[in-house]
């Protein structure tokens, strides 16, 4: 995973302002509090992949899978 990659998916840098970014599970902006991606977040996604839309589309199935697994894992928690 490249450093921009695991910024969008709402890793930090050690050090690094956190902007807005998903606070997860909640999937929920660290910033703002908004759901995830936020305003300001979907501006700065459609800048940093301005000539790379196929990337960001990637990214956000990476992002939608993620979510799908924690649902799951949510899901057989309750169940139990
Ligand atoms: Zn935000």
């Amino acid at each position: 995973m490249t450093e921009e990659q695991g910024r969008t998916l709402g890793r930090p840098l050690a050090g690094e302002l956190v902007e807005h970014l998903p606070l997860r599970p909640l999937w929920l902006c660290r910033r703002c509090g908004q759901p995830w991606p936020c305003g300001a977040a979907k501006v700065a996604l459609l800048t940093e992949y301005q000539d790379n839309r196929v990337s960001l589309f990637l990214e956000q199935i990476q992002a939608f899978r993620l979510l799908a697994a924690l649902l799951r894992q949510y899901a057989q928690t309750e169940q139990r």
